[in-house]
């Protein structure tokens, strides 16, 4: 599956369940594989900022949702258990963040 048919697929899924598109930024990236499913990530997006991934940001595969990590060849890998703990804290903390 390409990147495109996957985010195809996403948006009809988020359609499906009464999702609504935000507003976000599409930057074009290095062409990697999901380590799980194959999908050829080509493009980054943020809903915040211009994403603009470096060696060891994390990255969501929009093909299976997978988090995986950037290596320094800027390939795909899955993180350590160790830094899966350290993703869930960092998320757990902006999660429980007062608004
Ligand atoms: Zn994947």
């Amino acid at each position: 599956m390409t990147y495109d048919a996957a985010a195809e697929q996403a948006r009809k899924v988020a359609e499906e369940i009464g999702g609504k598109d935000v507003d976000h930024v599409d930057t074009p990236v290095r062409p990697a594989a999901c380590p799980v499913c194959e999908v050829v990530l080509t493009g980054a997006m943020s809903v915040f900022e211009a994403a603009s991934p470096e060696v060891g940001d994390a990255t969501i595969c929009i093909g299976c949702g997978t988090i995986c990590l950037y290596t320094e060849e800027m390939t795909l890998r899955l993180p350590t258990k160790t830094e899966m703990f350290e993703i869930v804290r960092i998320l757990g903390k902006k999660l429980n963040k007062p608004a």
